[in-house]
């Protein structure tokens, strides 16, 4: 598999980090336990079109967004991911 990173162009899988679902979001401060405890431990296990969060350790270190197909690893895109600086650079 390759990953067209949008600030290194296409590149080997081996340079990348797989981090996980990107869908997932941080709950606010004083969110209930059971907002924690789904964000914490509770994952969707999709087989299909999914968003997932990629490191490009091996090249410009940017964390990006993936958007993957489980079933068949077709990369429909792939964008700088929100709040790691990464979109700042990209303008
Ligand atoms: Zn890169």
């Amino acid at each position: 598999m390759r990953i067209t990173c949008p600030f290194c162009g296409e590149r080997d899988l081996g340079e990348f980090t797989y981090l996980g679902d990107a869908k997932p979001m941080r709950p606010e401060a004083g969110a209930s336990e059971d907002d924690v405890f789904d964000y914490v431990y509770l994952r969707d296990n999709v087989a299909g079109v999914m968003d997932e969060n990629w490191y490009h350790g091996g090249g410009c270190r940017a964390w990006l967004k993936v958007t993957r197909n489980t079933l068949t690893h077709e990369i429909s895109a792939v964008e700088p991911a929100a709040g790691a600086g990464a979109r700042q650079v990209a303008k």
